[in-house]
């Protein structure tokens, strides 16, 4: 059987401690991390962008299939999105906790070990959090600080008519890994059948294990390109791309056929009959970087294999749609966009 520790053998600052132990600074502005009231960051001349994340169990996180080393990734680099968003580079992190009874020293160890590969592999230090009890279920609250030269940071309001609308990586894989596992827990719930996942490591991975578009963010700095507008995707394309336009107070034209999809998600769709197209449009959790480039910068976003184009940025009044690939145009909702059946 796993050892089991209980937390109240520790006490709250022992537990800080065993925590935090190895905790080790990366960043020169990293002036006091974890120990004293509150960290100190001096940024040295370069703008501060802050962002601060709220996954409460049973909302945004399903302790049935989520292992805590995957949770404790991801409540990293879910935060680390939002940073990398702004154009911005990462830099610390605090993370607070709080937990019932039900949860063993080795399990929030298992978590901080998925929140330390985080910050590991984006080069930010945690300096800082909170601790407590919680009556029932788990609560992971993030903040993540990050860095940009002057002026250099992208909101979402800048977008203009004709630019080019751009996506990195793949669309709704996420979404179909939380339909499969959900879809297992049921028949686990009804039949006691263990889950089969059988080839699916890509869209359960997606949602288990996403990735923030770091390398997208250090191309731009290479390339010398710096978005109009830019954001993550969160909730799902559509919903996203109209963030933009009306912080913007633009249309946008999106093309199916120009949309990222993976081969295995698309396979997934087709054996649950969903569309992959509704799934890149609606579905959320794919954490990739939705910006827009004017068309001068084309050249530039071309060569980045990992940059879709897939659209350009209207007036305002011309709406905002999507043309299929039959060449129909749609008005985008959203919820994403439903099939004409
Ligand atoms: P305070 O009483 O001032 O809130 P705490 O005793 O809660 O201080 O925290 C002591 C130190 O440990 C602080 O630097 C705090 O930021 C840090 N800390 C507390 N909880 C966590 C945690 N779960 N993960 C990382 N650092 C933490
Ligand atoms: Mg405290």
């Amino acid at each position: 059987m796993d050892e089991r520790t209980e937390i109240s053998a520790l006490g709250e600052f022992g537990l800080i401690n065993h925590l935090t132990q190895n905790n080790e600074t990366k960043n020169a502005s990293t002036i006091v991390s974890v120990g004293d009231d509150a960290a100190v960051i001096d940024h040295f001349g370069r703008q501060t962008v802050i962002s601060t994340d709220l996954l409460l169990e049973g909302i945004h996180f399903d302790l049935s299939y989520t292992p805590l080393k995957h949770l404790g990734y991801k409540s990293i680099i879910v935060n680390l999105s939002d940073i990398y968003a702004m154009n911005a580079i990462p830099t610390q992190v605090l993370m607070s906790i709080g937990f019932s009874n039900r949860v063993s020293l080795e399990a929030l160890d298992d978590f901080y070990a998925g929140v330390y590969a985080a910050c590991e592999e984006h080069g930010v230090d945690l300096v800082g959090g909170d601790t407590s009890t919680s009556q029932k279920g788990l609560v992971i609250s993030v903040t993540a600080i990050g860095e940009v030269a002057p002026d250099r940071f992208v909101k979402r309001n800048g977008a203009q008519p004709n630019d080019l609308i751009c996506v990195s990586g793949e669309l709704g894989g996420a979404f179909l890994g939380l339909t499969l596992l959900e879809r297992e827990k049921k028949i686990f719930e009804t039949t006691g059948a263990q889950p089969d996942l059988e080839g699916q490591s890509y869209i359960v991975g997606r949602l288990l294990k996403p990735e923030a578009r770091k390398d997208i963010i250090e191309y731009f700095a290479e390339a010398d390109l710096k978005p109009s507008s830019m954001m993550d995707i969160s909730d799902g394309l559509s919903s996203d791309i109209m963030h933009i336009c009306k912080e913007s107070n633009t249309g946008c034209v999106l093309y199916e056929d120009k949309l990222p999809l993976n081969e295995d998600a698309k396979a997934f769709a087709y054996q649950l009959l969903l569309d992959p197209t509704a799934c890149a449009l609606s579905g959320g959790e794919d954490y990739e970087l939705l910006f827009t480039v004017s068309q001068a910068d084309y050249e530039k976003v071309k060569n980045n294999p990992s940059v879709s184009v897939i659209g350009y940025i209207t007036d305002v009044t011309e709406g905002k749609h999507l043309i299929t690939r039959a060449g129909n145009k749609h008005a985008l909702v959203a919820q994403g966009w439903n099939h004409i059946k």
